[in-house]
């Protein structure tokens, strides 16, 4: 299956960019048993790709498998905690064994963290419960997963990100973001577009794309489902950069309606 979509290349500027065609494409999407995971996993399950549905949780990742398998997806619960290395190298090393390669890697399991306090108040240990999941553990997986997508014809990594990562955004006084100052959460999402800078430009001039999504402020557990959009449509820039074809961008910063400023 191919088509077009609308996506904004490392310039900014906004074009069509086709899809890569799906068929036979394995995905995994990380924390996918709920939330903005599960609804990229139906997605890219709906276009013929096999998805493996990362949960850390075992019944949980089940069960959104068994869910997705309903609604006639070809889904595969994978055990898979981002912050546990052993486990990571277990779930690539299954994934070797099984299919050979990994053609789409959505590194989206994210965590809050309990801390909302003022950031001078934050200990490092308020900020390294954040980053354990939202950094380190896409880190992990990366590290882990990167061999698999590079036997693809056309990996991509897909980081989910925030607007609230944009440096360039909290620096703006007048941006929406001038009123949040959640240090450990934001600050982890500006690391983790670091990561996706870092990663595109090591694999520039290979078949392997990496690029951070921003699916907007989207209503599930992570904010107690305070957010406008649902996670349908917070999945749909993920989903756009898992399936660019060979002239799309990488090392993009892209929610749906355009260029999020690094
Ligand atoms: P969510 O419903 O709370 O989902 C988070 C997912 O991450 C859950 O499946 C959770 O699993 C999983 N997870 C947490 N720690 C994990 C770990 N150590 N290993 C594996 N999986 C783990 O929240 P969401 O809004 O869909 O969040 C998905 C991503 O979007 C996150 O990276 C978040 O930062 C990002 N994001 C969300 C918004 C928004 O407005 N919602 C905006 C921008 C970016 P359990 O069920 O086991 O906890």
């Amino acid at each position: 299956m191919t088509g077009k979509a609308a996506v904004t290349g490392e310039a900014g500027e906004v074009g069509e960019v086709g899809e890569a065609d799906t068929a036979g494409k394995v995905a995994l999407v990380t924390g996918a048993n709920k939330g903005i995971g599960y609804e990229t996993a139906r997605q890219l399950g709906q276009r013929g790709i096999r998805v493996l549905v990362g949960a850390r949780d075992e019944g949980r990742g089940k069960q959104a498998a068994d869910a997705l398998a309903a609604g006639g997806i070809d889904a595969e619960p994978l055990r898979l905690d981002v912050t546990d290395a052993a486990g990571v190298a277990e779930a690539a090393a299954r994934i070797e064994r099984r299919h050979g390669r990994l053609d789409i890697l959505v590194n989206n399991a994210g965590v809050a963290g309990g801390f909302t306090g003022a950031p001078s108040q934050a200990t490092a240990d308020d900020l390294r419960a954040v980053y354990e999941t939202n950094v380190f553990g896409v880190v992990t997986v990366t590290r882990a997963m990167l061999p698999l997508l590079r036997r693809a014809p056309a990996g991509r990594i897909v980081n989910m990100s925030s607007h609230i990562g944009s440096l360039a955004l909290h620096a703006d006084p007048d941006s929406p973001l001038a009123g949040v100052n959640m240090i450990a959460y934001q600050s982890s999402k500006t690391a983790l577009n670091a990561l996706t800078l870092a990663y595109a430009k090591e694999l520039r001039g290979t078949a392997v794309k990496v690029n951070a999504a921003h699916p907007g402020v989207v209503a599930t557990d992570i904010n107690h489902r305070r957010g406008h959009r649902t996670p349908a449509q917070g999945a749909v820039i993920a989903v756009r950069l898992a399936l660019l074809d060979a002239d799309g961008p990488s090392g993009a910063s892209l929610a749906e309606e355009g260029p999020v400023p690094w």
